[in-house]
């Protein structure tokens, strides 16, 4: 299948006629959002559902997003208690995930079969005209399974060219990390996912909210209560270790011997021989380590360097949710 690559500028006038009709005939647009690209098709065209898990080569058990245009559609998805009503507004559009009970007539394969469906309601002008145009848009990110998410569009040409419809090009995405999932369908929210909204703000904004070891821990997980948080994910295809502060010693040694290449932030550059060094962003603005991330992911698989050494960080704010997914990205060297 021949995939049309179309640019659109997400601050000029956004013309998206072509990937509204396809998304309306049942077809596959990979599109921006604030956090990673998705790869969307119509909540309501099973088929067409089905085919993104295809072309991902996802696992069936593991649910999408319902992305949806502005708060008013939410309750043609899901039914959201009104003692959330006013944090809901308050926190959309954005980078923020609702697990709520579904409405009736979502497919089974956009929720794997759950009772409850993730709904979001994006920030980014190109992902927000989508959705109000061609209606609530199912969307996992825009990459392999596996493999880490995609921030650019030449990150989704790599992945998925030849396998759907449509790329929409709109640059860089200002985030670099996936939503932050939080379950309101039970009395207390639970994290599911750390995200671009900190724990920290979560808390601040739910009073009580509920934890869980694999967020804490981000380990892999049997039965975990958010599906999908089982599966490997993010991965370069080289080997990846983490290391910490008081490793660095002993990286050092390694770091030569393995043809290796260290990862950091801007910071740090000079504890390491510097052509050996990729950097990240810069610890002064954490938020620019989180946009960095993936992208220096899958640079790092196209370099030269055989093993990457990747340094921890300091699990709070944003880095809290970067460490959640180094943590699946990545091994300690021992
Ligand atoms: P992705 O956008 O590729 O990260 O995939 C969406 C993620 O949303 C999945 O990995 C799930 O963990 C999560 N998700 C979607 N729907 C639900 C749901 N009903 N309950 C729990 N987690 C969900
Ligand atoms: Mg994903």
């Amino acid at each position: 299948m021949e995939t049309i690559i179309l640019k659109i500028d997400p601050l000029g006038e956004i013309d998206i006629k072509i990937p509204v009709e396809i998304i309306k005939k049942g077809g596959l647009v990979a599109f921006p959002t604030e956090t990673v690209y998705g790869l969307g098709a119509s909540v309501f065209n099973a088929h067409a559902v089905s085919n993104i898990y295809k072309v991902k080569g996802r696992a069936s058990d593991n649910p999408l997003i319902v992305h949806v245009s502005d708060f008013n559609s939410v309750s043609d998805i899901a039914i959201l208690p009104e003692k959330f009503e006013k944090v809901v507004k308050k926190l959309t559009p954005g980078p923020i995930t609702f697990v709520l009970k579904k409405k009736e007539g979502i497919p089974d394969v956009v929720t794997a079969g759950l009772n409850t469906v993730g709904v979001r309601i994006p920030a980014h002008p190109v992902a927000r005209k989508l959705c109000e145009l061609a209606g609530p848009i199912a969307a996992p990110s825009a990459n392999l399974s596996g493999k880490p998410s995609p921030t650019n569009a030449s990150a989704v040409i790599e992945d998925l060219n030849g396998k759907i419809d449509c790329i929409i090009d709109s640059g860089d995405t200002p985030f670099g990390l996936e939503s932050t999932i939080i379950d309101l369908s039970g009395c207390t929210p639970v994290v599911l996912r750390p995200g671009p909204i900190t724990i920290e703000e979560l808390r601040e904004i739910f009073g009580e909210i509920d934890i869980p070891d694999f967020v804490k821990n981000a380990n892999h997980v049997e039965n975990p209560k958010a599906p999908g948080m089982k599966y490997k994910h993010y991965a370069p295809e080289k080997p990846l270790y983490m290391f910490y502060r008081h490793e660095r010693e002993k990286i050092l040694k390694l770091v030569e011997k393995e043809n290796g290449v260290i990862i950091c932030p801007e910071e740090h550059r000079k504890l390491y021989p510097k052509e050996r060094v990729i950097i990240l962003g810069k610890l002064e603005n954490p938020y620019s380590i989180a946009q960095n991330l993936f992208k220096v992911l899958r640079l790092f698989d196209k370099t030269g360097f055989q093993v990457g050494f990747i340094e921890a960080f300091e699990e709070s704010g944003i880095l809290f949710s970067v460490m959640n997914r180094l943590k699946k990205a990545a091994k300690l060297w021992r």
